[in-house]
């Protein structure tokens, strides 16, 4: 089984290869125009079979005159060459399964005579390729932990920092076969997803895996961190034998069935150590174990053979599920009882089924009641949020204003929606809201700016409970949760319980709340212990997952057996980008695919040097994932200077219509240059600098920052775009809004001050290029958040009737603040466009919601 090894032992060498140069090293490529062609068109560009053909004639018309032709004819030569590849893509196989039970004499039905196909692959093989991959290196945990931020507090993160794991590696650790294993959970989800066809639909229900030793980042950002192990076996049947309980059985036993035998190839290696490659190299004995499985709650009751409307994870009863007298399942007291009590007691008394046992239970060290993951996205955000809060305020406001003005109302927060200023990442709704085709992202967006759009047209209490959901929700949502994360969790939670009661009060829900997937968010507190944040592990990864191993295939494969066609493109594209990897490792993939050839002919003189990076494109990159290691905070002009601006501050005032900037930049050099002046006073102008040189406008400046709660780079970095546009996409003047730091010692909004951005630009003083902003200040409205919706108001400064504007700078702003318009009890004029509205309102609320980081970066206010 092998020894250990010291812990600073360098990897082994990753594998005998020819040398780079040759031909063979591209096998079964011949060159690397050949791999980047097929790589291109087969994992990137997604290029059809035509278009492939297309290309593959344009390289044989460029090969002519040199007499030579291109290695393939067409594209199914090329297909074949990929299927040759020896490296990545674990094979699929089809296994049958069959009805067992008793089958009636005369015309049984069809649905117990047919044979199911379960499409499955070697789950092993899937891990061992999964952990094979050297992209990991700095994504993975060999070991459980447990870490403790500055305050000393527990911090739950990724898998491997909760306490499940933890437990699990010590019972490992105790048995003298397994110890000194490394234990690597099995994180599953499973979810039925459709595409449709002219015909109708077509349904597929396919199961991924992932180790859940790698982190959240890794597994919501990599594309091999999570892949598909099974299609599940969908049976049919004739209406009339559908709602038939024999056939209701079947289905899922067919169900647990297809899961215990996906599952199976890892059991052995549950109990005795298997041997596998890690991405730093080394290969270690690790021990599997089922883990978090990731199911909406239709599969959760399945997954746990619970009935329906019963919790899977508590006995509360389905009348009452927030009771706080309800304990927690088990495997053992669902077995216990099983054991003991008959069928119809099982079922009206403990809601369980006893007519299958769950696969998860046929595993070592495996209770499907603990274990069913937290499901952000169906509990928190489309459950909770969207249909039941929304979906009651909405009731709320026809109940108490009557139809007709409750429809206007209702169309008035839509136009609030509408009419909020523009932020990187905030989606738009130009239109309001369309509840038709209503995405998981729509409500999340929704989420960003519903708030302050309900505030005046509904009770104190409701605001309040949308509020303490809001705290839930995002609190839940973040990468890393600490102990007194979880302490606020439970008060939103509490809060949340409380304000609701509103919608009782006010006769929009009948008597009590009893509502699945809303009363899953009491078990959070106890899964985010067990298994760290649930944004490593919710079902958003696995519906992202369907686009590329269900959708796309789909529609690249002729639609007629669609499932074997798309297994082969999942397979080859599985090929193709682990041949990237190794060609990579072994320098291959350097420069481009003609930098490269040229080198490899001049017989390895220095290769043309690569092209430049592509040029910001300063129009449209609003903000974006940033690849790469989690780095200091930083915020930077724009790239190039704006044109069309005269180059002397003199000129400059004029053009921008700001006739205060000369001296504003004076007191901006009095202050740069004293900087332990601590005058209250500020000084007479003629002790000030005179500054009248050539000045720089910039219309935008970059922020960057670690980000990893939203949707950022593998390393957690994140960048955004801040704008201040006299003329932004030839339609309007945006002049973005700010948080500028101005005290260290304070945290949230107390350290800080919002401004408006009416310039970017530089300038150069004696020998020093100064960065900065010509900013109008918004100050707080009162010394603490506004009541109902917590949230602070800003207001725009004015001193003797005139915008109070200063030139600060640059590295003082720390990233955009975004601002909504305090709407009160007013409609909004019909044609207020969202650029109007920073101009439009007097008063704003600082929206703590309208991304992660905003969220915990205001964290201090209360
Ligand atoms: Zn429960």
């Amino acid at each position: 089984m092998g020894g250990y090894l010291d812990q600073d032992a360098p990897a082994p060498p990753t594998g005998p290869t020819a040398p780079a140069e040759t031909a063979e090293a591209w096998h079964p490529f011949q060159s690397r125009t050949e791999f980047d062609f097929a790589y291109h068109h087969y994992v990137k560009a997604e290029s059809s079979a035509s278009e492939i053909q297309t290309q593959l004639d344009f390289w044989s018309a460029i090969c002519a005159p040199l007499g030579s032709t291109p290695r393939w004819q067409n594209e199914k030569d090329m297909y074949r060459t990929i299927d040759k590849v020896q490296v990545g893509g674990v094979p699929w196989h089809v296994y049958k399964i069959r009805y067992q039970g008793p089958i009636p004499a005369n015309s049984p039905p069809k649905w117990m005579t047919q044979a199911y196909e379960l499409c499955v692959r070697d789950a092993r093989a899937v891990v061992h390729e999964q952990l094979r991959s050297s992209d990991f290196k700095d994504q993975i945990s060999y070991l459980p932990y447990r870490h403790f931020n500055h305050h000393g507090k527990r911090v739950f993160s990724n898998l491997m920092s909760g306490e499940w794991a933890w437990q699990q590696a010590n019972t490992i650790a105790e048995d003298p076969e397994t110890h000194g294993s490394m234990f690597v959970p099995i994180v599953a989800g499973s979810d039925k997803t459709t595409v449709s066809v002219a015909s109708g639909h077509q349904e597929y229900h396919p199961v991924y895996m992932s180790p859940g030793n790698l982190t959240n980042t890794a597994r919501r950002g990599h594309g091999s961190a999570v892949l598909p192990v099974a299609f599940l076996p969908i049976p049919r049947a004739k209406r009339r034998q559908r709602e038939k309980p024999e056939f209701k059985r079947f289905c899922r036993q067919l169900y647990h069935e297809a899961l215990r035998i996906t599952f199976a190839p890892l059991a052995a290696h549950m109990i005795t150590p298997d041997i596998v490659k890690c991405p730093d190299g080394h290969f270690r004995r690790a021990i599997y174990g089922l883990g978090p499985y990731i199911a909406d709650y239709p599969e959760q009751v399945w997954l746990s053979a619970v009935v329906s409307n019963w919790c899977p994870k508590c006995d509360a009863k389905p009348s009452d599920l927030d009771s706080p007298d309800a304990t927690r399942r088990s495997r053992e007291k669902t077995d216990a009882y099983c054991s003991r009590l008959e069928t119809k007691v099982l079922w009206t008394d403990f809601g369980i089924r006893d007519d299958y046992r769950p696969f998860m239970h046929s595993f070592p060290r495996a209770d499907i009641h603990q274990l069913l993951a937290p499901d952000l996205l169906h509990q928190v955000i489309k459950g909770t949020f969207k249909d039941h809060v929304v979906e009651w305020v909405n009731q709320y406001i026809l109940l108490e204003y009557g139809r007709v003005e409750g429809e206007a109302i209702i169309d008035d927060i839509d136009r609030r929606i509408s009419a909020v200023p523009p932020f990187p990442g905030l989606r738009r709704f130009p239109d309001g809201r369309d509840f038709h085709q209503w995405t998981g992202d729509d409500s999340k967006a929704l989420m960003k700016v519903y708030l302050p759009a309900i505030a005046g047209y509904v009770p104190s209490d409701m605001v309040k409970c949308l509020r303490a959901f809001l705290e839930f929700c995002y609190t839940a949502r973040r990468n890393s949760i600490s102990a007194d994360d979880l302490t606020r969790l439970q008060a939103s939670l509490d809060d949340f319980h409380h304000y609701r009661q509103v919608f009782i009060e006010t006769g929009v829900r009948m008597d009590t709340i009893s509502l699945p997937r809303q009363h899953a968010l009491s078990h959070y507190i106890r899964s985010i212990t067990l298994f760290g944040s649930p944004n490593g592990l919710c079902s958003s990864i696995t519906e992202s997952k369907h686009i590329v191993a269900v959708k796309k295939p789909w529609r690249r494969s002729s639609r007629y057996h669609a499932l074997s066609q798309m297994l082969t493109i999942n397979l080859r594209i599985d090929k193709l980008r682990a041949a990237r990897e190794v060609f990579a490792q072994r320098g291959m993939m350097e420069g481009t695919t003609a930098s490269y050839e040229h080198f490899i002919l001049s017989g390895g003189v220095p290769a043309p040097p690569a092209p430049p990076p592509q040029a910001e494109d300063p129009d449209d990159d609003d903000e974006s994932p940033i690849a790469g290691p989690k780095v200091l905070s930083s915020i930077e002009l724009a790239r190039r200077r704006a044109f069309g601006y005269p180059r002397y501050l003199a000129q400059v005032t004029d053009h921008v219509g700001h006739p205060r900037l000369p001296e504003l930049i004076q007191r901006f050099l009095y202050d740069q240059l004293n900087p332990n002046c601590s005058d209250d006073e500020p000084p007479p102008l003629h002790r000030c600098p005179t500054f009248s040189g050539r000045v720089d406008i910039f219309h935008s400046a970059v922020a960057r920052f670690w980000s990893p709660s939203d949707f950022s780079g593998i390393g957690g970095m994140r960048r955004e775009r801040i704008r201040s546009h006299p003329n932004w996409r030839g339609e309007y003047d945006r002049r973005d809004t700010v948080f500028i730091d101005t005290n260290a010692d304070e945290s949230g909004m107390r350290g800080m001050m919002v401004g408006r951005v009416f310039l970017f630009f530089s300038f150069k003083y004696d020998t020093t290029t100064y960065r900065c902003a010509l900013i109008q200040w918004m100050v707080p409205a009162g010394d603490r958040p506004d009541e109902d919706t917590g949230l602070w108001v800003v207001r725009p400064e004015f001193l003797n009737g005139r915008a109070n504007l200063a030139v600060i700078s640059l590295d003082s702003i720390s990233r955009a603040a975004h601002l909504i318009g305090t709407y009160g009890r007013a409609p909004i004029p019909e044609d207020l466009e969202f650029h109007q509205s920073l101009d439009a309102f007097r008063a704003f609320y600082v929206n703590r919601y309208v991304d992660h980081h905003s969220h915990e970066f205001l964290q201090g206010d209360e």
